[in-house]
């Protein structure tokens, strides 16, 4: 499904990815671990599309297109989601608003039929229930006033929502209490673990990895992945940290 190739990429002048390569196929779920200040997130944003951020050397195919040939909407529109490490707020724009616009304009780039009104209803509420987070926060604007739970919620909500062929989730587990990590776990598997989906999955934590667990576990440092394995690797980088490896 995605195939990275000896990416490489800089912001403001500075390389940060150096030569990254991976390739998920449809069905798998794979983890992205490392220090802070790998490059994870850099790569969440090269590969959606950020203004910003150029790539200078490499490739990067989605579904047998050239991604990085494409505009971010048109990356959207083709099945890719990014869900944030720091979800952005949107004042003045409802979620409700926010989101079926999104689907909508997504619908009308793959030629299907926009949702309705109501049906977009159904489906968002649907979703909200599923995510534990309450409906009626899906009228509020767009993050503001949520908490760090909440806006991860939310984020997977507009994730089934969407209901993307590829999602990079980044630090979705970030600010998450035990209650709201193991939904958000839960979400992701209902939404996205099936055969013609896949995950690229960025955490710190094996915790995370004990709900949505993962097919290959990569570990990036210095802007490239150094080392690739099982499950196995994410229980071994908990009890022994990233400096051996990120030598
Ligand atoms: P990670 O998500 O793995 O913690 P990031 O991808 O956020 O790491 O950042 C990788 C490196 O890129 C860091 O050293 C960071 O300071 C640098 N970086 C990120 N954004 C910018 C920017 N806009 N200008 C300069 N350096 C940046
Ligand atoms: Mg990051």
């Amino acid at each position: 499904m995605l195939q990275i190739d000896n990416l490489h990429a800089e912001v403001d002048g500075k390389a940060i990815l150096k030569g990254l390569s991976l390739s998920l196929n449809a069905g798998e779920i794979h983890a992205i671990m490392g220090p802070n200040g790998a490059g994870k997130s850099t790569l969440g944003y090269v590969l959606s599309g950020r203004p910003g951020y150029e790539v200078t050397e490499g490739s990067v195919t989605f579904e047998g297109a050239d991604l990085l040939a494409l505009a971010p909407y048109e990356r959207a529109a083709a099945g890719l989601f990014l869900g944030f490490q720091y979800p952005v707020e949107i004042p003045g724009v409802s979620n409700l608003q926010f989101l079926r616009e999104a689907l909508n304009a997504q619908r009308r780039a793959r030629g299907e039929e926009p949702l309705s009104g109501g049906d977009f209803i159904k489906r968002a509420r649907a979703q909200a229930d599923a995510l534990g987070l309450d409906p009626e926060m899906l009228k509020r604007p767009v993050n503001v006033g949520f908490s760090g739970g909440e806006k991860k919620r939310a984020e997977m909500v507009q994730m089934g929502i969407i209901d993307p062929k590829l999602a990079i989730l980044d630090e979705t587990d970030s600010g998450l209490d035990i209650d709201a990590l193991r939904s958000v776990g839960a979400g992701i598997n209902t939404i996205m673990r099936k055969p013609d989906r896949a995950v690229l999955l960025i955490t710190h934590y094996q915790r995370l990895l004990d709900y949505v667990k993962p097919d290959f576990v990569h570990v990036l440092a210095g802007g490239r992945i150094v080392r690739s394995g099982g499950p196995e690797l994410a229980h071994q980088l908990e009890a022994e940290g990233y400096a051996d490896i990120a030598a």
